[in-house]
């Protein structure tokens, strides 16, 4: 969700903030802007346009003059319309200052009466425009005192960067609650809310915590929090790697992801797994595993595609281990009044580990007493940062907005917990053993089904005409279901719900007709025979059924309308495999009809507003 980029060095600085806001434009946003300046005459390049990226370009490519250092931004609108004025970065009455802002200023109402009394002068309908004025009404003939102060004022979320005219050669970037990386190059600082933004360029970075401030300046950077005291931090080297064809010769970032899964699913336990005492060995596990061995309740929270891993994760932890498990949305859990001790644990999953939600929710538990834990994609993200202790994927930078690897990533992941929790509580060593053995079969029966891939397009392309589609399964695969609808809806804007097989007939079945489809995930398993009775009660009602099914099984080819096989594994694993097909099935369909589907209208990658 927007993005900040920002750049000091000997380059011209505007290319490179454009790219940079290009390899930004996967969190969404709605409008984009940038300030540069000449520190050699100040002059300076002061742009913003309304909807992609590409639209500020054209208005580089016409106003271009060389700069030697600025900020940039892609903003997704939280108070004021996507408006040309609203969009960042935003100035002060003296037109000397630039500031872009990710988060809200949640006082900026009383903060702005102030400031209109003493006389200053408000253009735009966003709360960030208060933060610029803060910042002049405290600027004597220091800026970074006058910026401290300003943010000393403010209530809410900040990611910022903010340059004036009358200090050249100087940027300011701040956080709290919205991330701020910073990127060291050769004599050239880069800093950015995403390492996505600059990995071109290094890959060492700082990572700001909360209430730090940074001072990039010529060939000098110094941090201190936000009373200006200096803090040292030694910069990390990340393995991210940077590629120019950056989507390999698919059409898009997504299909480019769903390929990646095999490779996905080795990089989530390559190091991981002992086999022949079938156990895991999760290094960021290993501090709290005294802890873990107590625990009582295990607690899955996170929002979108990731709940539903935290939902596949409760029933995988029901089988292999003793816990009691829960699963919750982190919006609602963080306002339960749940009555957590030091013997429950927490697991907070999320891709960019930037989920405000998220945050929240870890934050609620981690009050209460109870242990935290984490399983995030994106290394030194916040949640990262906050747990106690935690797992990455490993799955590098996933782009498409609508998450089909990195889900595949945090199953797999959460096999490995439970593993390591299960072996430590009960689960046998043959059991372990089996676990592994199918887990590292996982990459070839993906592949299998990728190579149907052809098959899967004809069959959304069979049907393109429907606008309404029921996804259902039991038990390990009602995560599936409603994981696969939820693909359908983020990218092609088709309404499809996804619901336990056993609930239809409770209700969704009313829905049932010829014009609304099924798909359903039946593969073999304990709850195959009360699938097939489900599928049964759909066909008579007319309606349509797509099966996801066991390769070799002839029965459902004669009930159903049409059958996608798969290869079978063990009942644990087996939705990481049915899960494929849904998701080339949700693809295929969002791009028959021509949809933005690295970018789905109204969705952001990292959810950084609550
Ligand atoms: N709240 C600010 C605005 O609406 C910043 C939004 C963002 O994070 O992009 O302009």
């Amino acid at each position: 969700m927007c993005g900040i980029i920002c750049y000091i060095g000997n380059q011209n600085t505007v290319p490179i903030l454009i790219e940079g806001l290009k390899r930004l434009e996967y969190r969404g946003y709605d409008s984009a802007g940038l300030a540069a300046i000449n520190s050699e005459n100040t002059g300076s390049l002061y742009l913003k346009s309304v909807g992609k990226v590409a639209e500020l370009e054209k208005k580089v490519k016409k106003d271009n003059i060389y700069c030697d250092y600025g900020i940039a931004h892609t903003r997704w609108a939280t108070h004021g319309k996507p408006t040309e004025i609203n969009a960042h970065p935003h100035t002060d009455c003296t037109g000397k200052l630039f500031l872009v802002h990710n988060g809200i200023i949640e006082n900026y109402e009383s903060l702005k009466n102030e400031l209109i009394k003493n006389g200053h002068k408000f253009i735009s309908d966003t709360d960030t425009e208060v933060l610029a004025h803060l910042i002049e009404d405290n600027l004597e003939d220091n800026f970074e005192e006058a910026v401290r102060k300003a943010l000393s004022m403010v209530e809410g979320t900040f990611g910022i960067a903010v340059v004036h005219k009358d200090f050249p050669r100087k940027i300011i970037v701040a956080r709290r609650g919205s991330p701020i990386i910073i990127g060291i190059g050769d004599n050239e600082y880069i800093a950015a809310s995403d390492i996505n933004a600059f990995i071109r360029y290094t890959n060492k970075v700082i990572y700001l915590n909360d209430d730090e401030m940074a001072l990039l300046s010529d060939n000098n950077i110094t941090i201190t929090d936000l009373d200006l005291k200096e803090i040292m931090k030694e910069p990390e080297t990340i393995d991210w790697e940077y590629s120019e064809d950056e989507k390999a010769g698919f059409k898009h970032f997504m299909l480019k992801e769903i390929f990646e899964q095999p490779k996905t699913v080795e990089n989530a336990i390559r190091g991981r797994v002992i086999d022949g005492e079938g156990i895991s060995k999760l290094g960021g596990l290993e501090p709290v595993l005294d802890r873990m061995l107590n625990l009582k309740r295990l607690t899955f929270v996170s929002c979108g595609t990731s709940f539903y891993a935290g939902l596949y994760g409760k029933y995988l932890f029901e089988m292999l281990t003793d816990l009691d498990v829960d699963v919750d949305y982190a919006s609602e859990f963080r306002y339960r009044n749940l009555k957590l001790s030091h013997q429950d644990g927490v697991v907070a999953i999320s891709q960019s580990g930037e989920t405000a939600d998220t945050l929240a929710a870890l934050r609620e538990a981690k009050r209460k007493g109870a242990l935290v834990l984490g399983l995030v994609n994106v290394v030194g993200s916040t949640i990262a940062k906050e747990t106690d202790a935690g797992v990455y994927c490993h799955a590098g930078p996933e782009i498409g907005v609508a998450s089909t690897k990195i889900f595949v990533s945090q199953c797999v992941i959460l096999n490995l917990i439970a593993l390591l929790l299960g072996r430590m509580r009960g689960l046998s060593i043959f059991e372990g053993i089996t676990l592994i053995k199918e887990i590292k079969k996982l990459p070839g029966y993906i592949n299998t089904v990728l190579e149907k891939s052809n098959a899967i397009r004809e069959v959304a392309q069979k049907y393109l005409p429907y606008e309404n589609f029921l996804y259902i399964g039991r038990h390990l695969n009602f995560p599936i279901a409603m994981e696969g609808a939820l693909k359908l809806k983020e990218i092609s804007y088709v309404h499809a719900e996804g619901y336990p097989a056993g609930e239809m007939k409770h209700g969704p079945i009313s829905l049932i007709d010829e014009k609304f489809p099924t798909v359903a995930v039946a593969t073999n398993g304990f709850t195959y025979e009360k699938m097939v009775s489900n599928i049964q009660e759909i066909k008579a009602r007319n309606g349509k059924v797509i099966a996801v099914a066991t390769e070799g099984n002839k029965e459902i080819g004669n009930i159903v309308d049409d059958v996608i096989y798969v290869p079978e594994t063990i009942d644990i694993l087996q939705p990481l495999v049915n899960v494929i097909p849904l998701q080339l099935f949700a693809y295929y369909f969002a791009d028959f009809k021509g949809c933005d589907i690295d970018k789905p209208r109204n969705l952001a990658k990292s959810v950084t507003v609550e």
